[in-house]
């Protein structure tokens, strides 16, 4: 084990482990769970990945939670994991068990979606190998990496014009082979790590946050204790650790599930901390949180149409 990790500290991810009343596991799904996709038919994920994550969500105490930029109803189908709680489209949707959670501004950027996938209906028929990809928040234009500059351009100045950078509830997130359309909201996987962390009613619960090369460094600091892990290198990150490959990956949660395991077995019942199972509370909490964004968001709104 020790071998595979590079920067990890076996000894003290071990005694942190037993110390935690219960272990909290947030995973990205996109490039550390599976590899990255560019057609409109996502991976889905290793099937010895999979079946880690349905032992780890299995056990007493442990709770894993996956992150992505697809909508639920995807991400739930490339998983097809029954205990594990989903934070879609960037966070702004998260669904676990028995609790279902929608951004309270993603509505502005729902309809303004609805109206700009109309538009965007006929960019198959004037550029070939353009897919128009809409889901309910978010629209994805995928093109050809060799499509002629020309095309890009024309591609890039139409959505310009229909997304301005002042458009008061969408944005445009422009990649290599595609353009992303998402609600213009102040929210990302971090927000929604730390929505679920706060809600965990388990004392001194681990946290163990775990994305790709690619994953912003917000999300690594979303939780001040969280053991960090990053999957791909990348030269001057201050995430903790590093693992190279997803078959690392594959070995560090392996090891976890063991460690973890091990702790739930011999954990004392009277102890003052035995493993208990993180529960998610949804009590006054959340529509206190609702409306405090929802008033925040129709502030912000006017603002922008002034
Ligand atoms: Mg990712």
């Amino acid at each position: 084990m020790t071998k595979r990790l590079s920067g990890v500290q076996p000894l003290a991810l071990e005694a942190r482990v037993g110390a935690a009343s219960s272990l909290v596991v947030y995973l990205d799904l996109d490039l550390t769970l599976a590899p990255v996709f560019a057609e409109s038919e996502p991976p889905g994920v290793l099937p010895d990945l999979r079946s880690i994550l349905d032992q780890l969500s299995l056990l007493e105490g442990a709770l894993v939670c996956v992150l992505g930029r697809s909508g639920l109803a995807e991400m739930k189908k490339r998983l097809d994991l029954p205990r594990v709680v989903y934070a879609g489209d960037h966070g702004l949707e998260i669904e676990g068990e028995s609790f279902r959670f929608l951004h309270p501004e993603a509505g502005f950027g729902r309809s303004a979606l609805q109206q700009l996938n109309d538009r965007l209906a006929g960019l198959p028929l004037l550029f070939s190998g353009v897919e128009v990809d809409a889901k309910s928040l978010q629209t994805v234009i995928r093109h050809r990496s060799d499509d002629s500059p020309d095309d890009r351009n024309q591609i890039d100045m139409i959505i310009g014009s229909l997304v301005p950078p002042t458009h008061p509830d969408l944005t445009v997130v422009a990649g290599p082979t595609s353009i992303a359309i998402r609600p213009r909201l102040d929210w990302n996987k971090a927000s929604a790590i730390r929505w679920i962390h706060e809600r965990i009613k388990a004392p001194n619960a681990l946290a163990i946050v775990i994305g790709d090369r690619l994953s912003e460094e917000s999300t690594f600091s979303s939780l001040a204790d969280a053991v960090t892990v990053r999957v791909g290198q990348l030269r001057g990150s201050r995430v903790g650790m590093s693992l190279e490959t997803q078959a690392d990956l594959l070995g560090f949660l392996t090891h976890l599930f063991e460690l973890w395991k091990g702790r739930v077995d011999s954990a004392d019942p009277a102890a003052p901390s035995p493993c208990v199972r993180p529960a998610l509370a949804f009590g006054r909490s959340s529509p206190i949180l609702n409306v405090r964004l929802r008033r925040a968001a129709v502030g912000r709104r006017r603002q922008a149409l002034r």
